[in-house]
């Protein structure tokens, strides 16, 4: 409901909806049917609470909607891109994310905003879900792998540094070892910084739960494990190449790991645990890396 505040109550992260709603209908998925339509907030509202959780400390920043790349399509105003761009003029020490991005929307033009800001963080979340045309034809997502690994060739010419993170569901109904091993490829031949991996799960009401599904959970089960095996050497070996650099964490809270004093995340939304008592929650710091695992990196 507009013009009311949204209570907040940490700092230093907030999450700013610039949209509710999604026209997407990807096959096993309930959210078109329970939030509705699209509707893009006016862009006015949004950049001057953006303005205003600046002015009150806030330091990341996330802008939220299920698919950030169809802002302004119901409306007919300013597009994500602009939108961001503006965002971008906004003065001040703060850190600007987004999420979710579509692949099938997901445009050079974004990724040109991106890398030519001061303060979007070059780290993307681009939702794949499998790397099978088949599958993604029947869950109805609307690109294919190549369109796929062509955006992210792009984002990665524009941005080198940039981190990158994704979905997979393994499992959904019909998919073959042969529909499975080409997700595996497009996660060797991408290498995710990190991956959220689901398996397939029955939505009532969605064209997916009447699809026939003749894989047995043990196979799934099986397949996921895999994928898991697969996609935690390639987080390990990225952050391996953080080992000994310096990079800014911005502190979110104290590090739950005992050897350790506060934690917080870098641009590219690593997590980092940092030894050193004298920092406080919504500090940036460079933090010297001296330890990697598959989930996080460790400093002083
Ligand atoms: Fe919309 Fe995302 Fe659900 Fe697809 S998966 S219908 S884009 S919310």
């Amino acid at each position: 409901i507009e013009g009311i505040t949204p209570l907040r109550k940490e700092q230093p992260c907030a999450w700013l909806s610039i949209m509710y709603g999604c026209n997407n209908y990807c096959s096993y998925c309930i959210v078109p049917y329970v939030r509705g339509r699209e509707r893009s907030r006016d862009p006015k509202l949004i950049l001057s609470e953006l303005d205003t959780l600046v002015s009150e400390g806030y330091k990341d920043i996330t802008l939220l909607v299920q698919n950030v790349n169809s802002y302004g399509n119901d409306t007919g105003d300013i597009d994500f891109s602009e939108l961001l761009k503006r965002a971008d003029s906004i003065e001040g020490d703060f850190r600007l994310r987004f999420m979710t991005s579509h692949p099938k929307d997901a445009s050079r033009k974004l990724f040109d905003v991106m890398a030519n800001s001061r303060h979007i963080c070059r780290s993307v979340h681009l939702p794949v879900q499998s790397g099978s045309d088949r599958i993604l034809k029947l869950m109805n997502r609307k690109y294919d792998a190549e369109k796929y690994c062509e955006l992210i060739d792009y984002a990665r010419s524009v941005m080198p540094d940039i981190t990158i993170t994704s979905d997979v569901i393994v499992g959904f109904p019909g998919e073959t070892e042969d529909d499975y091993n080409k997700t595996i490829e497009l996660l060797n031949k991408v290498r995710f910084d990190s991956l959220f991996t689901f398996i397939y799960s029955k939505r009532p009401g969605t064209k997916a739960a009447l699809m026939e599904d003749a894989t047995t959970p043990q196979e799934k089960q099986i397949r996921f494990d895999k994928l898991l095996e697969v996609q935690n050497q390639i987080s390990r070996s990225i952050n391996e190449t953080y080992l000994n650099r310096k990079v800014r964490v911005l502190i979110d809270g104290k590090s739950e790991d005992p050897n350790y004093d506060f934690k917080g995340r870098t641009n590219g939304f690593k997590l980092v645990h940092i030894k050193n008592d004298r920092l406080k929650t919504g500090d940036f710091a460079d933090v010297t890396i001296d330890r990697v695992s598959t989930w996080a990196l460790f400093g002083r």
